[in-house]
Protein backbone atom coordinates (compact mmCIF):
# COMPACT_ATOMS: atom_id res chain seq x y z
CA UNK A 1 0.00 0.00 0.00
CA UNK A 2 1.02 3.54 -0.44
CA UNK A 3 2.28 5.39 2.43
CA UNK A 4 -0.61 8.20 2.43
CA UNK A 5 -2.62 4.81 2.33
CA UNK A 6 -0.96 3.53 5.46
CA UNK A 7 -1.05 7.07 6.91
CA UNK A 8 -5.42 6.96 7.13
CA UNK A 9 -5.55 4.04 7.66
CA UNK A 10 -2.72 2.10 10.03
CA UNK A 11 -4.38 -1.52 10.06
CA UNK A 12 -3.36 -4.06 12.61
CA UNK A 13 0.27 -3.22 12.72
CA UNK A 14 0.31 0.39 12.87
CA UNK A 15 -0.45 0.76 16.33
CA UNK A 16 2.70 -1.53 17.34
CA UNK A 17 5.41 0.41 15.31
CA UNK A 18 3.90 3.38 14.24
CA UNK A 19 3.48 4.64 11.15
CA UNK A 20 6.15 4.13 8.84
CA UNK A 21 7.07 7.95 7.95
CA UNK A 22 7.09 8.43 11.74
CA UNK A 23 8.83 5.34 13.08
CA UNK A 24 10.70 3.72 10.33
CA UNK A 25 11.76 0.43 12.20
CA UNK A 26 11.94 -0.55 15.85
CA UNK A 27 13.89 -3.35 17.06
CA UNK A 28 11.44 -6.64 18.18
CA UNK A 29 11.87 -7.24 21.50
CA UNK A 30 9.53 -8.70 24.14
CA UNK A 31 7.38 -5.40 24.61
CA UNK A 32 6.33 -5.67 21.08
CA UNK A 33 5.78 -9.19 20.61
CA UNK A 34 3.93 -9.15 23.42
CA UNK A 35 1.85 -5.69 21.67
CA UNK A 36 1.50 -8.33 18.73
CA UNK A 37 -0.07 -10.93 20.51
CA UNK A 38 -2.35 -8.02 22.45
CA UNK A 39 -3.51 -7.40 18.65
CA UNK A 40 -3.83 -10.63 17.24
CA UNK A 41 -6.18 -11.65 19.93
CA UNK A 42 -8.24 -8.70 19.69
CA UNK A 43 -8.50 -9.56 16.03
CA UNK A 44 -10.78 -12.85 16.96
CA UNK A 45 -7.85 -15.06 16.41
CA UNK A 46 -8.14 -16.75 20.09
CA UNK A 47 -5.63 -17.02 22.49
CA UNK A 48 -3.58 -20.36 21.36
CA UNK A 49 -3.35 -19.64 17.87
CA UNK A 50 -2.37 -15.87 18.96
CA UNK A 51 0.22 -16.82 20.96
CA UNK A 52 1.97 -19.56 18.24
CA UNK A 53 1.54 -16.91 15.23
CA UNK A 54 3.24 -14.43 17.24
CA UNK A 55 5.69 -16.63 18.37
CA UNK A 56 6.38 -18.09 14.83
CA UNK A 57 6.66 -14.30 13.61
CA UNK A 58 9.06 -13.51 15.97
CA UNK A 59 11.53 -16.39 16.00
CA UNK A 60 14.55 -15.56 14.65
CA UNK A 61 13.61 -11.79 14.44
CA UNK A 62 14.24 -10.98 18.34
CA UNK A 63 16.40 -8.10 18.40
CA UNK A 64 16.54 -7.36 15.38
CA UNK A 65 15.19 -3.79 13.80
CA UNK A 66 12.11 -4.62 11.78
CA UNK A 67 9.79 -1.99 9.80
CA UNK A 68 5.88 -2.12 9.95
CA UNK A 69 5.84 -3.13 6.22
CA UNK A 70 8.32 -6.21 6.77
CA UNK A 71 6.17 -7.09 10.15
CA UNK A 72 2.76 -6.50 8.32
CA UNK A 73 4.47 -9.39 5.12
CA UNK A 74 5.54 -11.45 7.96
CA UNK A 75 2.36 -11.87 9.72
CA UNK A 76 -0.13 -11.92 6.11
CA UNK A 77 2.39 -14.93 5.10
CA UNK A 78 2.19 -16.97 8.55
CA UNK A 79 -1.80 -16.13 8.32
CA UNK A 80 -1.35 -17.50 4.63
CA UNK A 81 0.67 -20.54 5.65
CA UNK A 82 -1.56 -21.75 7.92
CA UNK A 83 -5.00 -21.26 5.70
CA UNK A 84 -3.42 -22.63 2.30
CA UNK A 85 -4.14 -26.25 3.47
CA UNK A 86 -7.97 -25.55 4.71
CA UNK A 87 -8.81 -23.17 1.51
CA UNK A 88 -10.62 -26.01 -0.74
CA UNK A 89 -13.68 -25.63 -2.61
CA UNK A 90 -16.58 -27.95 -2.05
CA UNK A 91 -15.64 -31.09 -3.57
CA UNK A 92 -17.81 -32.62 -5.72
CA UNK A 93 -18.64 -36.51 -6.36
CA UNK A 94 -20.02 -38.55 -8.84
CA UNK A 95 -23.15 -38.69 -7.31
CA UNK A 96 -26.90 -38.31 -8.61
CA UNK A 97 -28.32 -36.89 -6.41
CA UNK A 98 -24.89 -35.00 -4.05
CA UNK A 99 -26.73 -34.44 -1.24
CA UNK A 100 -25.53 -31.40 0.81
CA UNK A 101 -27.17 -30.80 4.24
CA UNK A 102 -26.51 -27.23 5.27
CA UNK A 103 -26.50 -26.89 9.06
CA UNK A 104 -25.82 -23.51 11.44
CA UNK A 105 -27.25 -21.70 14.18
CA UNK A 106 -30.39 -19.49 12.75
CA UNK A 107 -28.74 -16.06 11.76
CA UNK A 108 -25.81 -17.46 10.73
CA UNK A 109 -26.81 -17.13 6.56
CA UNK A 110 -27.84 -20.18 6.45
CA UNK A 111 -30.79 -19.57 3.88
CA UNK A 112 -28.77 -17.40 1.88
CA UNK A 113 -25.62 -19.11 1.13
CA UNK A 114 -28.17 -21.73 0.41
CA UNK A 115 -29.37 -19.48 -2.53
CA UNK A 116 -26.41 -18.34 -3.54
CA UNK A 117 -24.80 -21.98 -3.64
CA UNK A 118 -27.77 -23.10 -5.72
CA UNK A 119 -27.06 -20.49 -8.16
CA UNK A 120 -23.85 -20.59 -8.51
CA UNK A 121 -24.79 -24.51 -9.23
CA UNK A 122 -27.17 -23.32 -11.64
CA UNK A 123 -24.92 -20.91 -13.54
CA UNK A 124 -22.46 -24.22 -14.30
CA UNK A 125 -25.10 -26.19 -15.52
CA UNK A 126 -25.94 -28.24 -12.77
CA UNK A 127 -29.79 -29.36 -11.91
CA UNK A 128 -30.22 -27.89 -8.24
CA UNK A 129 -33.32 -29.18 -5.96
CA UNK A 130 -33.55 -27.29 -2.36
CA UNK A 131 -35.61 -29.00 0.56
CA UNK A 132 -36.16 -26.32 3.28
CA UNK A 133 -35.88 -28.44 6.22
CA UNK A 134 -36.30 -26.08 8.61
CA UNK A 135 -39.94 -26.77 8.69
CA UNK A 136 -40.60 -25.11 12.18
CA UNK A 137 -39.44 -21.46 11.11
CA UNK A 138 -42.32 -20.63 8.33
CA UNK A 139 -39.89 -17.20 7.42
CA UNK A 140 -37.09 -19.34 6.70
CA UNK A 141 -39.16 -21.18 4.28
CA UNK A 142 -40.83 -18.58 2.76
CA UNK A 143 -37.30 -16.90 2.16
CA UNK A 144 -35.49 -20.10 0.58
CA UNK A 145 -38.28 -19.79 -2.05
CA UNK A 146 -37.73 -16.14 -2.71
CA UNK A 147 -33.83 -17.42 -3.22
CA UNK A 148 -35.03 -20.45 -5.52
CA UNK A 149 -37.11 -18.45 -7.71
CA UNK A 150 -33.77 -16.25 -7.69
CA UNK A 151 -31.65 -19.10 -8.34
CA UNK A 152 -34.46 -20.58 -10.83
CA UNK A 153 -34.08 -23.68 -8.39
CA UNK A 154 -37.12 -25.75 -7.12
CA UNK A 155 -37.71 -25.70 -3.24
CA UNK A 156 -39.33 -28.05 -1.75
CA UNK A 157 -41.56 -27.50 1.80
CA UNK A 158 -43.59 -29.48 4.05
CA UNK A 159 -46.54 -27.92 5.96
CA UNK A 160 -45.10 -25.75 9.26
CA UNK A 161 -44.13 -27.84 12.20
CA UNK A 162 -43.92 -31.19 9.90
CA UNK A 163 -41.15 -33.85 10.59
CA UNK A 164 -38.20 -32.45 8.50
CA UNK A 165 -36.67 -35.87 7.74
CA UNK A 166 -39.83 -36.90 5.99
CA UNK A 167 -39.86 -33.80 3.87
CA UNK A 168 -35.79 -34.75 3.02
CA UNK A 169 -36.82 -38.21 2.38
CA UNK A 170 -39.27 -36.77 -0.46
CA UNK A 171 -36.83 -34.46 -1.64
CA UNK A 172 -34.01 -37.25 -2.10
CA UNK A 173 -36.71 -39.03 -4.14
CA UNK A 174 -37.70 -36.33 -6.18
CA UNK A 175 -34.07 -35.16 -6.80
CA UNK A 176 -33.26 -39.15 -7.57
CA UNK A 177 -36.70 -39.35 -10.07
CA UNK A 178 -35.64 -36.00 -12.05
CA UNK A 179 -31.99 -36.60 -12.05
CA UNK A 180 -31.34 -33.52 -10.32
CA UNK A 181 -27.31 -33.42 -9.42
CA UNK A 182 -27.91 -31.99 -6.31
CA UNK A 183 -29.51 -31.77 -3.25
CA UNK A 184 -29.07 -28.90 -0.66
CA UNK A 185 -31.05 -29.57 2.52
CA UNK A 186 -31.80 -26.78 4.98
CA UNK A 187 -32.04 -27.87 8.12
CA UNK A 188 -33.00 -25.89 11.74
CA UNK A 189 -30.39 -24.24 13.94
CA UNK A 190 -32.18 -24.22 17.28
CA UNK A 191 -29.69 -24.42 19.14
CA UNK A 192 -31.71 -23.95 22.98
CA UNK A 193 -32.58 -27.67 22.46
CA UNK A 194 -29.44 -29.37 21.58
CA UNK A 195 -30.80 -32.99 22.39
CA UNK A 196 -33.92 -32.17 19.71
CA UNK A 197 -31.99 -30.92 17.28
CA UNK A 198 -29.34 -33.63 17.14
CA UNK A 199 -31.96 -36.31 17.17
CA UNK A 200 -33.79 -33.95 13.78
CA UNK A 201 -30.16 -34.12 12.49
CA UNK A 202 -29.91 -37.49 13.04
CA UNK A 203 -32.79 -38.38 11.23
CA UNK A 204 -32.90 -36.65 8.28
CA UNK A 205 -29.38 -38.47 7.57
CA UNK A 206 -31.14 -41.87 8.41
CA UNK A 207 -33.60 -41.50 6.29
CA UNK A 208 -31.79 -39.96 3.54
CA UNK A 209 -29.22 -43.18 3.73
CA UNK A 210 -32.36 -45.41 2.96
CA UNK A 211 -31.84 -44.07 -0.42
CA UNK A 212 -28.25 -43.30 -0.84
CA UNK A 213 -26.03 -44.63 1.78
CA UNK A 214 -23.17 -42.50 1.24
CA UNK A 215 -25.61 -39.52 1.65
CA UNK A 216 -25.25 -36.78 2.90
CA UNK A 217 -22.10 -36.21 1.09
CA UNK A 218 -21.16 -33.09 2.78
CA UNK A 219 -22.12 -31.47 6.00
CA UNK A 220 -21.54 -27.59 5.40
CA UNK A 221 -21.74 -25.68 8.70
CA UNK A 222 -22.45 -22.13 7.90
CA UNK A 223 -20.54 -19.30 10.15
CA UNK A 224 -21.03 -15.73 10.98
CA UNK A 225 -18.01 -13.63 11.17
CA UNK A 226 -19.75 -11.03 13.08
CA UNK A 227 -19.85 -13.20 16.15
CA UNK A 228 -16.00 -13.39 16.33
CA UNK A 229 -14.57 -16.34 18.66
CA UNK A 230 -17.73 -17.61 19.24
CA UNK A 231 -17.51 -19.46 15.87
CA UNK A 232 -15.36 -21.76 17.87
CA UNK A 233 -17.83 -23.19 20.04
CA UNK A 234 -20.25 -23.32 17.35
CA UNK A 235 -18.03 -25.42 15.55
CA UNK A 236 -17.34 -27.67 18.85
CA UNK A 237 -21.18 -27.82 18.97
CA UNK A 238 -22.10 -28.97 16.00
CA UNK A 239 -19.20 -31.42 15.33
CA UNK A 240 -21.07 -33.08 18.01
CA UNK A 241 -24.59 -32.80 16.46
CA UNK A 242 -23.11 -33.60 12.71
CA UNK A 243 -20.54 -35.09 10.88
CA UNK A 244 -19.46 -31.54 9.68
CA UNK A 245 -17.56 -31.48 6.11
CA UNK A 246 -16.66 -28.13 5.52
CA UNK A 247 -17.25 -24.51 6.32
CA UNK A 248 -18.72 -21.15 4.99
CA UNK A 249 -17.74 -18.08 6.47
CA UNK A 250 -20.60 -15.44 6.07
CA UNK A 251 -20.67 -11.66 6.66
CA UNK A 252 -16.82 -10.98 5.99
CA UNK A 253 -17.97 -7.90 3.98
CA UNK A 254 -18.41 -5.77 6.94
CA UNK A 255 -16.10 -4.79 9.99
CA UNK A 256 -15.56 -8.32 11.01
CA UNK A 257 -12.29 -9.83 9.04
CA UNK A 258 -12.85 -12.95 10.24
CA UNK A 259 -9.56 -13.10 12.28
CA UNK A 260 -11.77 -16.60 14.27
CA UNK A 261 -11.18 -18.26 10.81
CA UNK A 262 -7.36 -18.29 11.61
CA UNK A 263 -8.20 -20.01 14.90
CA UNK A 264 -10.31 -22.42 13.53
CA UNK A 265 -8.20 -23.86 10.80
CA UNK A 266 -5.82 -23.92 13.78
CA UNK A 267 -7.45 -25.72 16.03
CA UNK A 268 -9.77 -28.25 13.66
CA UNK A 269 -8.29 -28.31 9.85
CA UNK A 270 -11.50 -28.19 8.69
CA UNK A 271 -11.74 -26.72 4.55
CA UNK A 272 -13.38 -23.32 4.23
CA UNK A 273 -15.01 -24.03 1.12
CA UNK A 274 -16.15 -20.66 0.49
CA UNK A 275 -16.82 -16.87 2.66
CA UNK A 276 -20.17 -14.24 1.97
CA UNK A 277 -19.72 -11.36 0.84
CA UNK A 278 -23.00 -9.41 1.15
CA UNK A 279 -26.94 -10.22 0.79
CA UNK A 280 -26.84 -10.96 -3.13
CA UNK A 281 -26.68 -14.11 -4.66
CA UNK A 282 -23.53 -13.66 -6.41
CA UNK A 283 -22.02 -12.96 -2.98
CA UNK A 284 -20.27 -15.63 -2.45
CA UNK A 285 -16.40 -16.27 -3.09
CA UNK A 286 -14.28 -19.32 -3.00
CA UNK A 287 -11.80 -18.71 -0.05
CA UNK A 288 -8.68 -17.44 -1.19
CA UNK A 289 -5.79 -17.32 1.93
CA UNK A 290 -3.51 -14.70 0.26
CA UNK A 291 -6.54 -12.45 -0.14
CA UNK A 292 -7.72 -13.32 3.02
CA UNK A 293 -4.37 -12.98 4.65
CA UNK A 294 -3.87 -9.19 2.98
CA UNK A 295 -7.08 -7.68 4.53
CA UNK A 296 -6.62 -9.29 7.82
CA UNK A 297 -3.43 -7.78 8.20
CA UNK A 298 -4.75 -4.09 6.71
P1 LIG B 1 -30.29 -18.17 8.61
O1 LIG B 1 -31.19 -17.83 9.77
O2 LIG B 1 -29.07 -18.88 9.06
O3 LIG B 1 -30.99 -18.88 7.51
O4 LIG B 1 -29.76 -16.78 8.07
P2 LIG B 1 -30.21 -15.89 6.83
O5 LIG B 1 -29.73 -16.51 5.57
O6 LIG B 1 -31.64 -15.57 6.93
O7 LIG B 1 -29.30 -14.60 7.08
C1 LIG B 1 -29.45 -13.78 8.21
C2 LIG B 1 -29.14 -12.34 7.82
O8 LIG B 1 -27.78 -12.23 7.44
C3 LIG B 1 -29.94 -11.85 6.62
O9 LIG B 1 -30.30 -10.50 6.83
C4 LIG B 1 -28.97 -11.97 5.45
O10 LIG B 1 -29.24 -11.04 4.43
C5 LIG B 1 -27.66 -11.67 6.15
N1 LIG B 1 -26.50 -12.26 5.47
C6 LIG B 1 -26.30 -13.55 5.11
N2 LIG B 1 -25.08 -13.72 4.54
C7 LIG B 1 -24.49 -12.50 4.52
C8 LIG B 1 -23.22 -12.01 4.06
O11 LIG B 1 -22.33 -12.72 3.56
N3 LIG B 1 -23.00 -10.67 4.24
C9 LIG B 1 -23.92 -9.85 4.80
N4 LIG B 1 -23.61 -8.56 4.92
N5 LIG B 1 -25.10 -10.28 5.25
C10 LIG B 1 -25.40 -11.58 5.11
Amino acid sequence: PAAGAEVAKPGLLGRIIGREADEPRRVMDDAMLENLEELLIQADMGVDTALRVAANIAEGRMGRRISTTELKRALADEVARIMAPVARPMPLYPKRPQVVLVVGVNGSGKTTTIGKLASQFRAAGKQVVIAAGDTFRAAAVEQLQVWGQRAGVPVLTAPEGSDPASLAFDAMTRAQETGADLLLIDTAGRLQNRADLMEELAKIVRVIRKKDETAPHNTLLVLDATTGQNAVNQVETFRKLADVSGLIMTKLDGTAKGGVLVSLADKFGLPIHAIGLGEQIDDLAPFDPEDFARALVG
